[in-house]
């Protein structure tokens, strides 16, 4: 592992809703890391089929074929509940099986080598880790732990906890997770390209989420974010929904069928939209072109920009939206903000830019760094400066963040009670004092949440306790100290203290509801190994079967060329013709048998030469 100062190296990864990204500090520069296929980004998808598992662009390349067992999106879904609205509105769209399993956690469901598997949303997360840890390990050269793992700003501590579970089980330790906004800020800050002290803008448009940020950078490393606004449900996806309706809309005018309960068409269509969709930010004119789509039918339908850009302008004008409220929040004019960083995929559409160059005045945006890597090298230059890898510009780097929601908890009347607003920096340790509401009250629940709203329901739950033993004294005077702490990462813990005992009772990350517990975790661990050593042996079966296919290759051009003497022509052409139906019967049982095949048909072939 040469070039590599301060010891093992640390990545950063970007886990995006569509796609993913790794990156690594080396030699004094970011390097982003191409996997493969030899593409910087690799999607964030899962396919699982009769003979193997496909992670990356070979899950995405066969998704119109196998759409039911082809899993994307998990970001969506990941640290959520089955029962949500969001959750069941983003079912409706996925192609694959959602359930609900244990303690109403969505659970995905495939067939793989011909059985009916169930797979949680942090399983199918960490297939993604896992394949970029491995495209990590292959440009390093060796094992890669430590990773720096970036989250929409807006993911409340279930997503969070979810997310840094589904690296355990994909075999990294996450060093810090950090919000994706923050790490862009930092792409753009490391180098002090700004100069001096900045108000910054992050407008975050992926796939399936937006985030807005602004942070302050004072030029000599420090980040400080001063408010986050976005929303979990909005990206390229939606824009790609917006032109799949009209074309279901358009073949059924046109034709008077409807595509929408046929599983393979949509998938087929969704695909050929997105490309539309590329291809409409550098034209102003493209078409979707399907052939035989349904019953026989070619789809041919032409799209204008100006026609994606009007089914998709609620969308935008949304973003825009929670643009003010950011700004709002931070109590700042739009004259003040110096620098609007584009990042996301999404930002490349036209359109949007020209809202936002409109919107600041005609203010020049930044786009140096590719738009789909900024965030990823922002979380390899984070994890570079943790493992005391880099240089003392980045060794000075200090990060403040804030958390993106309030957190508090339900006091009487359904009401939540706030104990640390939005946009404190963290880490942060708040305590509030709270009294009993009733006459010689032995037991309360501390039920705790997250969000903006005034009725507590409203908010998300992130779980509750339930803290006793309080001694008995009249309604108001038993007094409860509620202590609220959240770590670097953003994760929560709250602990209940009866003051006149001193008995404590928290709620920590490892029993919030919802979550997997540790010894799932050390399951889903062992079942990633097994799947890694699936995946590894079935590389070698389909590496055993190219060398034996070759030279069989090799040997008929042997015959072709007469290379072959006439004596030896029909055994070496029989033990050709039963290697071939031996291979075609598709029964390989394992890399021996094939490297024995081939051993076989070396052997005879020679001795049959000249
Ligand atoms: P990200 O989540 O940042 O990787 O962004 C992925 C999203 O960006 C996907 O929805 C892509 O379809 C979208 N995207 C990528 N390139 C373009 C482009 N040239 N024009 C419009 N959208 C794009």
């Amino acid at each position: 592992m040469e070039g590599w100062e301060g010891g093992e190296p640390a990545i950063g990864i970007d886990l995006g809703t569509t796609y993913s990204c790794v990156a690594v500090w080396k030699h004094d520069r970011i390097e982003i890391i191409t996997n493969d296929q030899g593409n910087r980004t690799t999607p964030s998808c899962v396919a699982f089929t009769d003979v193997e598992r496909l992670i990356g662009d070979g899950a995405k390349n066969q998704i119109a074929r196998n759409p039911a067992n082809t899993v994307f999106n998990a970001k969506r879904l990941i640290g959520r509940r089955f029962s949500e609205v969001m959750v069941q509105e983003d079912i409706k769209l996925m192609p694959f099986r959602v359930i609900q399993g244990p303690s109403d956690m969505p659970k995905v469901v495939v067939t793989h080598k011909g059985l009916e598997q169930q797979f949680s949303i942090e399983e199918i997360s960490s297939m993604v880790l896992a394949k970029m840890k491995e495209i990590a390990e292959a440009y390093i050269g060796g094992t890669v732990k430590n990773a720096v793992i970036t989250v929409p700003a807006y993911f409340n501590d279930c997503q969070r906890q979810a997310t840094k579970d589904a690296a355990t089980i994909a075999g990294l330790n996450v060093v810090r997770m950090i919000n994706e906004p923050t790490a862009a800020a930092i792409a753009y800050g490391v180098d002090n390209k700004f100069g001096g002290k900045k108000n910054v803008l992050i407008f975050d448009l992926g796939g399936g989420t937006f985030d807005v940020s602004i942070l302050t950078i004072d030029g000599e490393g420090k980040f400080e974010v001063k408010a986050v606004a976005g929303d979990t449900h909005l990206g390229g996806e939606d824009f790609d929904n917006r032109m799949v309706n009209y074309c279901v809309e358009d073949f059924k005018k046109k034709w008077n069928k409807d595509l929408t309960g046929n599983e393979r068409a949509l998938g087929r269509l969704k695909v050929a939209c997105e490309k539309a969709k590329r291809i409409l930010s550098y034209d102003t004119q493209t078409s979707v072109e399907l052939e035989v789509l349904l019953d026989g039918i070619d789809f041919s339908m032409k799209i204008t920009r100006a026609k994606f850009e009007e089914l998709n302008m609620s969308f935008f004008t949304k973003c825009i939206k929670q643009l003010e409220a950011c700004l709002a929040d931070a109590n700042m004019k739009k004259g003040s903000v110096d620098e609007v960083i584009l990042v996301g995929g999404s930002t490349r559409i036209q359109k949007i830019q020209r809202m936002l160059h409109e919107f600041f005045d005609g203010k020049e945006l930044c786009k140096s760094i590719n738009p789909d890597e900024a965030v990823a090298y922002g979380a390899a230059v984070m994890a570079a400066n943790l493992c005391g890898q880099t240089t003392k510009m980045i060794k000075e780097l200090v990060l403040l963040d804030v958390t993106p929601l309030s957190l508090g908890k339900e006091i009487i009347g359904e009401r939540m009670q706030v104990v640390i607003p939005r946009n404190t920096p963290i880490p942060t340790k708040k305590t509030m004092n709270f009294v009993t509401t009733a006459d010689n009250q032995s037991s309360t629940d501390i039920m705790v949440y997250q969000g903006e709203r005034t009725r507590s329901t409203d908010n998300f739950l992130l779980g509750s306790f339930e803290i006793s033993g309080i001694p008995p004294a009249p309604k108001g005077v038993a007094v409860l100290e509620d202590c609220f702490e959240i770590d670097v990462n953003g994760i929560l813990t709250v602990t209940s203290k009866v003051v006149s005992t001193g008995k404590t009772k928290s709620l920590t990350v490892t029993n919030l509801s919802g979550r997997l517990s540790k010894r799932q975790i050390k399951k889903m661990v062992k079942a990633a190994e097994k799947f890694k050593l699936e995946d590894q042996e079935f590389k070698r079966k389909a590496e055993a079967c190219n060398a034996l296919e070759d030279y069989i290759y090799d040997l008929k051009n042997k015959i072709k060329r007469n290379d072959i003497p006439p004596k030896d022509l029909k055994n070496v052409q029989h033990a050709i013709d039963d290697t071939e139906e031996w291979l075609s019967t598709g029964n390989v049982a394992s890399v021996d048998e094939i490297e024995r095949k081939k051993e076989i048909l070396e052997f005879i072939s020679r001795l049959a030469i000249f």
